[in-house]
């Protein structure tokens, strides 16, 4: 049902107006997944951002701050658009086990083995990710618009219009708000979503480490309300996700990088040995946010515009990425339905997600606040369910198969 010819060109009484079906506003991770699939799926796709999405080049020597722990549901689903198999297999690591440390000695640990996976998740550098999913963009004849701001985006009956500064309009029988957690497309569509802080830091950077991490992760909950984790990365190295206080995270940022690789070593008791920085580090503000509503009128968001999650389980592009599988699997399965922003292809959309996206929200946020409470016997209770959890195949297993897809 893709636009007409005439249409496409789009001149329309003087204005210069490109028609499409789908306007994907943001090319993050999440919009550069989404166009492709939506292009395949026979629509006419228009992908916008503010910055021209380029293929990075390839750094052989050196290691992305911005890594994703990328679950084997998500790896499945880029592997189906042709994604997942042009990342360098040199440059991802699996994630064989896990082992989680309660602030009061309890333990839990999770096995890829155990689960009948070959990884809990996979560990990709953003570059990479990035690499792989910009010719699959071009490939699939969708155009991009950049770069484009969305600040002026109006909605008609029967489209969302996005003016460009340099005079032309794009209408789209759908937009797709794929702009991030501070979504100006979901702003504009009078969806208000408050955010609210956590009232931290994720500190990211890489380390060298002088044992090797035999693809175990590590995550610990410390006493003071921080979360730590370690991911494999290749070789002898790790990515550190360090959830901190704002105090401790201008701490952290603050550091001369041997500084920084001796007290990340000793945070997690010198488990690998000792660490030589990679990268600088950098710092990522965490906030909840869950909008009253993922679509409108023709609109629906994905990725981090739909919802803010900590990431304490690596979730949140692959949220997005469900997100995105599933907005294109409705709109593929549209059968007579020719509209792309029909009603009742965006309310299947939302029923879709909204069940997966409030299990993980709620799982994230209950965790980053049970262990964000100093009350002792909060402690002591946090620490015995762990404990309990760990004794029980069943419920471990659960929450793992949950993680994984
Ligand atoms: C410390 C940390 C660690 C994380 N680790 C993991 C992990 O291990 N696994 C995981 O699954 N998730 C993880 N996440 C979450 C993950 O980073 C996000 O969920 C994901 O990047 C969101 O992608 P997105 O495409 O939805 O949005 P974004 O990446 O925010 O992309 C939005 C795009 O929209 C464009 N844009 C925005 N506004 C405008 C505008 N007005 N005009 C024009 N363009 C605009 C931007 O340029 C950008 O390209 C982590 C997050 C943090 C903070």
């Amino acid at each position: 049902m893709g636009a007409t010819g005439a249409e496409a060109a789009g001149v329309s009484a003087g204005v210069r107006e490109r028609r499409c079906d789908v306007l994907i506003a943001g090319a993050g991770l999440v919009g550069l997944a989404l166009a492709p699939a939506l292009a395949r799926a026979g629509l006419d796709v228009v992908l916008a951002d503010r910055a021209v999405p380029v293929v990075p080049e390839p750094l052989p020597d050196s290691w992305d701050v911005r890594v994703y722990a990328i679950s084997p549901g998500s790896a499945t689903w880029l592997h189906s658009i042709g994604a997942w198999q042009a990342l360098p297999a040199e440059r991802i690591a699996a994630i064989e086990s896990m082992r989680i440390a309660g602030d009061d000695g309890a333990l839990l640990n999770f096995s890829a083995y155990e689960n009948g996976e070959r990884a809990l998740a996979w560990i990709v550098e953003e570059r990479a990710l990035r690499a792989a999913l910009v010719p699959l963009v071009h490939a699939a004849g969708v155009e991009i618009a950049a770069p484009c701001a969305f600040d002026a985006l109006t909605w008609s009956e029967d489209a969302g219009h996005l003016a460009r500064e340099d005079g032309t309009t794009i209408a789209a029988r759908l937009v797709v708000g794929a702009d991030g957690l501070r979504s100006g497309v979901r702003r504009s569509a009078g969806i208000d979503a408050p955010t609210r802080p956590y009232g931290q830091i994720g500190v990211v950077a890489n380390f060298a480490c002088e044992r090797a991490h035999h693809g175990r992760a590590h995550q610990w909950f410390r006493p003071d309300g921080s979360i730590l984790a370690w991911l494999p990365l290749p070789g002898r190295r790790v990515s550190m996700v360090w959830s901190a206080s704002d105090a401790l995270a201008a701490e952290l940022l603050q550091h001369e990088p041997a500084a920084l690789a001796d007290r990340v070593a000793a945070a997690g008791r010198h488990a690998l040995g000792a660490f030589d920085c990679l990268t600088a580090p950098a710092g990522f503000p965490l906030q909840f946010m869950r909008p009253p509503a993922t679509v409108a009128h023709r609109l629906a968001l994905v990725g981090d515009a739909a919802h803010g999650v900590h990431p304490l389980a690596g979730q949140g592009v692959n949220l997005g990425f469900g997100d995105a599988e599933a907005l294109a699997a409705v709109l593929r399965q549209r059968g007579p339905v020719a509209d792309a922003g029909a009603p009742i292809l965006l309310e299947r959309y939302a029923r879709r997600r909204s069940e997966p996206v409030l299990a993980m929200q709620t799982v994230t946020d209950r965790l980053a606040r049970l262990f964000g409470n100093p009350a002792p016997w909060q402690k002591a209770a946090r620490n015995l369910g762990m404990a309990a959890i760990e004794r029980l195949p069943l419920a471990k297993r659960l929450l793992a198969q949950s993680a994984l897809r």
